[in-house]
């Protein structure tokens, strides 16, 4: 036998069986691209470790219809033909005026019993964004954020240079006192949560196929005066980019800033190739678990489909796109 007749065939037998084998381990954790949804539309309002006993039945019902309005507000918006940053605020507009959820209206108190709200918005086609922290009389801080980002030269102003703006632009300005929801609140409170969540955000997906985010909060319960929380600020709470996803983040907002989980959310999806599900896991459920930061995300990628993640035993939650799937949840 020649058996230099065979070194081509067992070459070639080697190729093609390193061929079929190496996509198979370069694309661990890569899905072919799905069909997008014409639209698609994801919010939260908080998260936390909250369970039947802390959240009992009429609250719960309380809750989801509140979700499930600002939710269909939001589709009415992007089925009409509308801009994903346009449902964005309506949704967190609408959830900014409801005291269940801590921003606007039901903001939470730092410890000098004041409120002071942060909010932020991005668009994922141009990443442009704009925020504000530590405002204590604007009625819709998500409003004066999407001001900030369209109507001036800046991402991000705070206080009461932040409301001369707002009132600039013409925004509503309101009496500190608006927001002193106290004695609601604290029946709220022992009746339903000892700490109260309820952050809210929005991250949408439009028929032109761009993705907006948006966060808006009171912050964390009992913060220090002037303490500014990670809603407001761009690549921690709040990130959109077409090119991956859009996200909104709630939780113990020093961890969300330090790890910059909105952004990594989208880096991850970006230069490793992974899917949403799979990027917010790592950063909620590994990264953020190690490290002691409690708190979750909601998500779209550039497809609609969303990924609801947190590392509480619930989160606020709705999710609803053009194919007329719905969803709205609170545990687990
Ligand atoms: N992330 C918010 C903050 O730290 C609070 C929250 O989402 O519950 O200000």
């Amino acid at each position: 036998m020649n058996y230099r007749k065979l070194f081509p065939i067992l070459g070639f037998v080697a190729i093609f069986f390193t061929a079929c084998k190496a996509p198979a381990d370069q694309t661990a954790g890569i899905t072919a691209d799905p069909e997008p949804y014409e639209y698609a539309l994801v919010l939260h309002g908080g998260a936390g470790n909250m369970n039947f006993q802390s959240v009992p039945e009429p609250y719960q019902d309380m809750f989801k219809h509140a979700l499930d309005s600002a939710l269909q507000l939001g589709l009415d918006v992007l089925k009409e033909g509308g801009m994903s940053i346009d449902a964005v605020e309506v949704v967190i507009r609408c959830m900014e005026d409801n005291p269940l959820f801590n921003a606007g209206k039901g903001a939470v108190f730092t410890s000098e019993g004041k409120n002071e709200l942060d909010a932020s918005i991005m668009t994922g086609q141009d990443l442009n964004a704009g925020a504000v922290a530590g405002v204590t009389d604007i009625r819709h801080p998500i409003s004066a954020a999407r001001a900030v980002m369209e109507q001036s030269e800046h991402v991000m102003m705070a206080g009461p240079g932040a409301s001369v703006f707002a009132e600039q632009v013409g925004l509503e300005i309101v009496d500190p006192s608006y927001f002193y929801t106290k004695k609601r609140f604290e029946s709220f409170q022992k009746a339903v949560v000892r700490e109260k969540h309820g952050t809210v955000g929005c991250v949408a997906l439009d028929k032109a196929g761009n993705l907006c985010a948006g966060t808006s909060t009171g912050g964390m319960t009992n913060k220090k005066y002037g303490r500014i929380g990670d809603s407001p600020i761009i690549g921690a709470g709040t990130y959109a980019n077409n090119a991956t996803c859009g996200v909104s983040a709630t939780g113990h907002g020093e961890y969300f800033i330090r790890w910059t989980v909105a952004h990594q959310i989208s880096v991850l999806m970006q230069y490793k190739g992974y899917d949403v599900e799979r990027a917010a896991s790592e950063v909620v459920e590994l990264t953020l678990v190690e490290e002691g930061g409690d708190g979750g995300v909601i998500c779209l990628d550039k497809f609609g489909r969303p990924a609801m993640v947190t590392n509480t035993s619930g989160m606020f939650r709705a999710y609803g796109n053009s194919e007329g799937e719905r969803f709205v949840a609170i545990f687990k």
